[in-house]
């Protein structure tokens, strides 16, 4: 078989007596599904599965879609996560089959339009972040964050500096920094914050030294403060002989106005489906890139895309390379509906972008100010964290009870109790594409919550299909059966 010939793979479904569904796909041998499996494997009788009508699983599933909570249906301020309009335009190209329909083991002869994108896609971030070596493989943020420690440890185990197994992290970082720091290996020391919400210097130089290997930290931070010391703060990690990353799960905050690449990060990641509009949420789909400075490049997983005279190719040749973190070139999908975005906006308008979300935030911040303590908001960047510990003192009136109160007038909660050096944190993103109109309404229906009988506040939400369920027991002992 040669991989001109245009051949079909036979999709078989395990139930003896289905019609087989043949999908034109590329070159792979022909091989019924159930010739690979072992015997024991392949189900001797169908699965009790329920068998109803067309018109009743319609419905079934129409009446569930009307449950879905999204972007597109409500006000969705959850903190940190960036939960932006995603224009409806990228959904159309995204799904136009030329990309869609394009088989990752296709010859690069024939997506040479998909590599021209991707290649597009590594220059501007690369720009964006002014850190010239790129991986868009991996697929979320938390992904990004393992991708690039394993990066820095590859790095360290080359250069011969095996000692610096620490990562130092902020204590007001995301939960996956830390996370992420172990998963690769290391051992993880915490940074205090000072009282302003800042990393705390005298801290930081009191765990810097020659086992340190990596400090992780987010500007603007996640209680949307920008690290006015950043630069200070990068040179005494550079001085220690350890490497900064910056989580930019923030990004969104500083488009166009400064790059981590300038103020000091040696790696960063991007959340693309936050910062460039990918649709999100419930844990997916996502895409992380990581850009890097070049003496960090021979590490990167591979391939990269790479053009040569008009060509574009995959380059699996590097040597030093920690290998593939995941299948193929990364979550295409999520890239170019970010490609799209970058493509429409242009420089400016990603200016734009950033400075209208940090003016949408400072206007809901001052319309709440009176109502709610903002620990550390006179100003804030793209968010803010207000507290409702003095409302639990004095009217027992918690951030869980405002959260799920919000779902009863049709708002997503904020981001609840994170990050943990706010006590009773309720932590707001507007995003740039909301307008005044919403934010007032928001902060109206904020303020009138507050004045609402606490005891009625415990029980919300009151208008849901489900109240207050046990989330871990949810989580850790789902009940999958369709039927009981
Ligand atoms: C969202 C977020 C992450 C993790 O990103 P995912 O894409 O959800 O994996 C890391 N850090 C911060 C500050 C975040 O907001």
């Amino acid at each position: 078989m040669n991989n001109t010939q245009s051949i079909e793979l036979l999709f078989e479904l395990s139930r003896p007596g289905r019609r087989t569904h043949r999908l034109p796909v590329c070159d792979v041998p022909v091989k019924p599904v159930s010739s690979l499996l072992p015997a024991g494997a392949v189900a001797e009788a169908p699965p009790p599965l329920p068998e109803v009508g067309e018109i009743d699983l319609i419905r079934h599933y129409n009446n569930l879609s009307t449950r879905n909570f999204s972007i597109d249906t409500n006000f969705y301020p959850l903190g940190s996560c960036t939960m932006k309009y995603n224009p409806k335009r990228h959904e159309r190209f995204a799904a136009n089959p030329a990309f869609a329909g394009v088989h990752p083991l296709q010859d690069e002869e024939t997506t040479q339009g998909m590599l021209e994108m991707l290649w597009d896609m590594q220059n501007f971030l690369t720009e964006i972040s002014g850190l010239p070596a790129i991986s868009l493989q991996p697929a979320a943020g938390a992904h990004g964050e393992l991708t690039a420690l394993y990066v820095a440890a590859a790095y360290f185990r080359d250069k011969g500096m095996t000692s610096r197994r620490k990562v130092l992290v902020p204590d007001s970082a995301h939960g996956t920094n830390p996370a992420s720091a172990v998963l690769a290996g290391f051992q993880t020391i915490t940074v205090k914050s000072n009282a302003k919400g800042l990393v705390d210097l005298d801290d930081l130089k009191s765990k810097l030294d020659d086992s340190t290997a990596v400090f992780m930290i987010t500007n603007p931070n996640t209680l949307g403060l920008f690290e006015g010391q950043i630069r200070q703060i990068t040179d005494l990690v550079h001085q220690a002989g350890g490497l900064v990353y910056l989580d930019g799960a923030n990004m969104n905050a500083i488009l166009g106005i400064t790059r981590p690449g300038d103020f000091g990060a040696d790696m960063q990641h991007y959340n693309v489906h936050k910062t460039f509009t990918g649709p999100h949420g419930g844990g997916g789909p996502g895409s992380g890139p990581i850009t890097v400075r070049d003496f960090l490049a021979p590490y990167l997983p591979t391939p990269l895309v790479k053009k040569v005279g008009d060509k574009f190719e995959l380059d699996y040749n590097l040597p030093k390379s920690i290998g593939r973190v995941r299948s193929f070139f990364g979550n295409v999908g999520i890239l170019f509906r970010g490609w799209a975005y970058i493509r429409t906006l242009g420089p400016d308008g990603l200016k734009k972008v950033s400075e209208h979300a940090v003016l949408n935030a400072n206007y809901l911040l001052s319309r709440l100010k009176g109502n709610f303590d903002v620990p550390h908001g006179d100003r804030c960047m793209h968010e803010f964290v207000a507290s409702a510990k003095g409302l639990r003192r004095e009217k027992r009136i918690s951030a869980m009870d405002i959260g799920k109160r919000l779902l009863d007038y049709g708002y997503h909660a904020p981001t609840v109790y994170f990050p943990l050096v706010v006590p009773e944190a309720l932590m707001m993103e507007p995003t740039e594409t909301e307008s005044k109109q919403t934010l007032d309404a928001f902060a109206d229906a904020l303020i009138a919550i507050i004045n609402e009988e606490p005891t009625f506040l415990h029980q919300a939400p009151h208008t849901m299909p489900i109240s207050r369920p046990d989330e871990v027991k949810a989580a850790k002992e789902p009940i999958l059966r369709w039927t009981a």
